[in-house]
């Protein structure tokens, strides 16, 4: 047992070791790879599910590196944030997304609403909403087609933070919407003061719909919540018809998933949007 416990350690400790290197190869590869035209920002289609149209586009970062290949945001974010390099890469995503969302507009679907992730770090900074209006202004882009996402976790780790930061970007027109839903916890009394425009149901709870009651009943009750609250609501990860036929009948108001499409380069999205506006 102690033999095996000796070797628990070793492999624990040569597992710190490779996540370090990685930890650092990463974060080295992260500040090039905006000056080296590495990342590229994807579009998923929202759909509304009263009239089946597209109805806006989340922006997804995607991040290509020569010699690491493809490394997934759920990777290199939390890297960003912890080094600090999120406020510059978030304001990178953002001016691409309004200038595409902009070119869009132009092009005609002049409803369209681009979301945007917003990370802790970008929220939790006093200049977040000069930034934001800087860049609308830049693009020449209406505040009310910019949803800026940010998780349930992050507003209620500071709720009152949150609060003020949702009322300064709500006071400047642009709309916020809670991402992640039903995994933060939060509570009523902070929901109805958040200047939240809508809710996005997390996708564990979407996953299962079709067969879990358990997770039914929480969809059912988040949009039931919502529609008291005045929140529109959507639902990630949405993959199925039955999926979207439940989420439909419960009165969700959009989906979003890959039932409708995956995350799209900017041309590609085009002619999703395009392509189902003329069918
Ligand atoms: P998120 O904001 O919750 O985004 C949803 C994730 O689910 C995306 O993963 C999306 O590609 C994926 N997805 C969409 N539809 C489906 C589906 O039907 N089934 C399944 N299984 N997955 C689906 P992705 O693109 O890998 O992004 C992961 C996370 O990284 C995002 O989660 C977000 O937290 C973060 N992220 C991505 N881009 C940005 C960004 O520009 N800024 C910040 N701060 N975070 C970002
Ligand atoms: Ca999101
Ligand atoms: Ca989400
Ligand atoms: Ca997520």
């Amino acid at each position: 047992a102690k033999q095996e416990g000796r070797n628990a350690y070793r492999s624990f400790t040569q597992e710190m070791q490779a996540y370090s290197t990685r930890y650092l190869q990463v974060l080295n590869a992260l500040r090039q790879a905006i000056a080296q035209e590495q990342l590229h920002v994807h579009y998923q289609p929202q759909i509304s599910l009263i009239s089946g149209d597209v109805i806006g586009a989340e922006a997804l970062l995607r991040w290509h590196h020569p010699e690491l290949g493809n490394i997934s945001p759920a990777e290199f974010i939390p890297i960003a944030e912890e080094s600090g390099l999120i406020l510059q890469i978030g304001e990178w995503v953002l001016r691409v997304a309004v200038a595409q969302a902009k070119k869009w507009h132009q092009l005609g679907l002049d409803k369209l609403i681009i979301a945007v992730n917003l990370s802790a770090v970008q929220f939790r900074h006093a200049g977040l909403p000069n930034l934001v209006m800087q860049i609308l202004k830049e693009e020449d882009f209406p505040p009310q087609y910019l949803e800026l996402e940010l998780t349930e976790g992050v507003a209620m780790h500071d709720p009152q933070g949150a609060i003020a930061m949702m009322n300064s970007l709500h006071e400047r027109g642009v709309r916020m919407s809670i991402d992640d839903f039903g995994t933060g916890y939060s509570s009523l009394s902070y929901l109805k003061q958040f200047k939240a425009y809508k809710l996005k149901i997390d996708q564990s709870f979407v996953r299962d719909i079709s067969t879990d009651a358990e997770d039914k009943a929480i969809v059912s009750a988040i949009i039931g919540m919502a529609k008291n609250l005045g929140l529109q609501t959507i639902a990630e990860g949405v993959e199925t018809a039955e999926q979207q036929a439940f989420l439909r009948e419960e009165g969700c108001h959009e989906a979003q998933g890959y039932h409708y499409s995956k995350p799209l380069p900017a041309a590609d999205f085009e002619t999703f949007i395009l392509g189902a506006s003329a069918a």
